[in-house]
């Protein structure tokens, strides 16, 4: 069965547009998101445009701030810095990754925690870790919720996630192991030294693979009945219009006949990572307004 990524979050995008309106109607501004973004990545001003998009379809406000690649880190920084001070943001993205000469870590540290909406901050990484309420990163927070709308019983199952980034494997783990309503699983993590991988993966009723290589996870590696949650998104050249095509990190084709439930490349895991974001922003206002 498909995971419909793309449905649910449509769906919960209509509930925040609804809180939305909630909240305008009490006279109070409605959350404000503002995007960095940094010289010229083309898969970069896609992500960016499509979380502006879903900015105006909730009724969010929303801000692109576009900056040259030639900025410099103390440029960038004295931009984050100006945004933390301003009482009509809500939440602050950087779009990642950035030039060469930029120390990410030093520009999600910049982030007022209260406005890290990405959750990459180490603050949110280590309330995360504690199981403490804070903004979780937008990808293993959207996954969390696609699993909650299909009721995939996570308690007592075995988890295996491939890949351990920051940003989706490694908060991915801490998430399924929490003991929160869709976690209380049992958690392998795997990454490039992993020795068999296959002797994993086949042993998970919760598969979630986040590598980056397309097609990487076959049908023999996964159990019968499985689910299957794909985060890769690579863009494979192509003789069509584009150029390329969007390839997941699982071979859908194969897998599907396998797995119990699978989410497809287009349309799964990306929409859900836009829901978490506004979700997270939501959250950041209501922090501040209270209604
Ligand atoms: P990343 O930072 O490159 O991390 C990849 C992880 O995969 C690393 O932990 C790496 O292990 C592991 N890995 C690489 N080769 C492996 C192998 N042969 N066997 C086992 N593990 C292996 O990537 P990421 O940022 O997590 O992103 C992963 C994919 O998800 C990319 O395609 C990205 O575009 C996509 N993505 C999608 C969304 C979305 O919204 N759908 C959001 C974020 C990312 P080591 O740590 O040992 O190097």
């Amino acid at each position: 069965m498909l995971l419909k990524g793309k449905e649910v979050a449509n769906q919960i995008k209509e509930e925040i547009a609804k809180e939305v309106q909630s909240i305008v109607s009490k006279g109070v501004r409605p959350p404000h998101l503002v995007a960095v973004l940094v010289g010229e990545d083309g898969a970069s001003k896609t992500y960016v445009k499509n979380k502006e998009l879903a900015c105006e379809k909730v009724g969010f406000s929303s801000t692109l701030v576009r900056l040259p690649d030639t900025t410099s880190e103390e440029e960038l920084l004295a931009k984050i810095e100006e945004i933390n001070n301003d009482d009509e943001i809500d939440g602050l993205i950087v779009q990642l990754p950035l030039p060469k000469h930029i120390s990410e870590h030093n520009i999600t540290q910049a982030i007022n925690p209260a406005k890290d909406v990405d959750g990459f901050h180490d603050v949110s990484v280590g309330r995360l870790s504690k199981g403490q309420d804070t903004f979780i990163s937008a990808t293993p927070y959207g996954i969390t919720q696609l699993l909650d709308r299909y009721n995939i019983e996570t308690k007592g199952k075995h988890c295996v996630v491939v890949g351990r980034s920051n940003i989706v494997g490694r908060p991915m783990s801490i998430l399924m192991s929490g003991s929160n309503k869709t976690g209380n699983a049992t958690v392998t993590i795997c990454h490039r030294h992993t020795v068999d991988l296959k002797k994993y993966t086949v042993m998970a009723d919760i598969l979630i693979v986040a590598v980056g290589i397309p097609e990487f996870i076959t049908a023999d590696m996964v159990k019968e009945g499985a689910t299957v949650i794909d985060v890769g998104i690579t863009r494979v050249d192509a003789d069509n219009k584009k150029g390329y095509v969007l390839k997941g990190d699982v071979n859908f084709d194969q897998v599907e006949e396998v797995a119990g439930y699978i989410t497809p490349v287009p349309g799964g895991v990306g929409p859900m990572t836009i829901i978490g974001l506004m979700q997270n922003t939501l959250k950041s206002h209501q922090a501040k307004f209270n209604v």
